[in-house]
């Protein structure tokens, strides 16, 4: 028996009141709790911002179907659907939520990810973004690689994402995104972006998901599919993927997620061929990984150039030997992501240069500028900094 405050029992006449009391709060809160169920039907039409709650937003995941382009959102938990005939050139995807810009998709994507480039007088690096979509367009805003509204303003530079935009943050698809519409915007002004593949990327669409955000789970739940086929190679973004280097040569720099260990340079695998099998091993299982030897070498967690952590942890890797490793590879220095530091950070005299600066922590993080051959950090602030020696 309920009891009142007061611990009487509540008389018959009483009992009715509370009856309709309760009725009339029912009917009141699901009146507001059916608002944003509705706003999802309604900004399937309307431009809508991204929006920040409970709910899960996220999207699109954009599949080649035929000769259609199906993109898929959740916004606010449901489901949205959008069929898009593939146009000669290019066909555009309108935000529905989580991602806020449009996207133009192009019809024939194979323009080449160069993997050697020289004459380059300004570069701008980024790296293991992992999921920090806001923390990331903060910081390239503040340097001036893009603008207010997030594009392109670099001109002729170059921008370096040395891998790891996938897994531990809420925000990956979006970052994906802005990375594939600034690739195509840099390139019509003349300059570009270098995507390079980290060990997040390889490990997520070969469906080791132990780093994925758990928002990410239940996304692929509601799509009745797995988190890695949503990359798969029928996808927009999954077949672009698939086609970036994991190595980049830029004047006379070399950009790896890791490092180069002397172990890999004993595999005696030119830049181009290290290349074409990482991009050819991108979604196979750990199993088929093992199972090839050059493939193990790839993908070894202590050795391979996604992995290696040698310049950081290595005590018998002095100047010489790092420079042994720079004349095989016939470069000045290295820029490696993938090693958290609190800034970035110059080892062995700038030789290597470390450039983790932990935006997965979505507090903070900082961008290298290497312009007409001088070295600089630059900060959330925009300020550009010294980077000590
Ligand atoms: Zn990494």
């Amino acid at each position: 028996m309920k009891r009142t405050h007061d611990g009487t029992r509540p008389s018959a006449g009483r009992n009715a009141f509370r009856t309709t009391a309760w009725l009339a709060a029912l009917m009141i809160l699901l009146f507001w709790h059916g608002l944003p169920a509705c706003a999802a039907q309604t900004h399937a039409t309307a431009e809508a911002q991204p929006r920040h709650g409970a709910e899960i937003d996220d999207g699109p995941y954009v599949d080649i179907e035929g000769k259609q382009l199906v993109a898929r959102w959740i916004c606010d938990d449901q489901l949205i659907r959008v069929q898009r005939p593939i146009g000669r050139s290019t066909t555009v995807i309108r935000p529905r939520c989580a991602y806020p810009d449009a996207i133009r998709i192009l019809a024939d994507d194979t323009t080449p990810q160069p993997e050697i480039v020289t004459g380059v007088a300004r570069i701008a690096v980024l790296s293991d973004i992992h999921g920090q979509f806001d923390l990331a367009v903060r910081l390239l805003q503040a340097n001036g690689v893009i603008d207010a509204n997030r594009r392109w303003s670099y001109g002729r530079g170059h921008l370096v994402v040395v891998g790891d935009c996938f897994d531990r943050g809420p925000r990956v698809t979006e970052v994906l995104w802005l990375l594939y519409g600034l690739q195509q915007q840099a390139r019509k002004a003349g300059g570009d972006i270098h995507i390079l593949l980290g060990n997040h990327e390889m490990m997520t669409l070969s469906g080791d998901l132990r780093y994925i955000n758990e928002k990410y789970t239940q996304v692929a739940s509601r799509m009745a599919s797995s988190y890695p086929a949503l990359y798969s190679a029928n996808s927009v973004l999954g077949r672009w993927l698939r086609r970036l280097p994991t190595i980049v040569k830029i004047n006379d720099m070399l950009f790896v997620h890791g490092g180069i260990s002397p172990e890999h340079l004993d595999l005696g695998m030119p830049l181009e061929d290290v290349n074409a099998t990482y991009r050819s091993a991108l979604g196979l299982g750990r199993d088929q990984l093992k199972a090839d030897p050059v493939l193990a070498a790839l993908h070894d967690h202590k050795r391979s150039p996604i992995w290696y952590r040698g310049y950081f942890e290595d005590d018998t890797l002095t100047s010489e030997r790092i420079d042994a490793i720079l004349e095989r590879l016939d470069v000045r220095r290295i820029v490696v992501g993938h090693t958290s530091m609190q800034r970035i950070e110059s080892r062995f005299s700038g030789r290597v240069i470390a450039v983790d600066t932990s935006i997965k922590k979505g507090i903070r993080g900082e961008l290298l500028f290497i312009e007409h051959g001088t070295l600089q950090r630059g900060s959330l602030q925009g300020e550009r900094l010294p980077l000590g020696d």
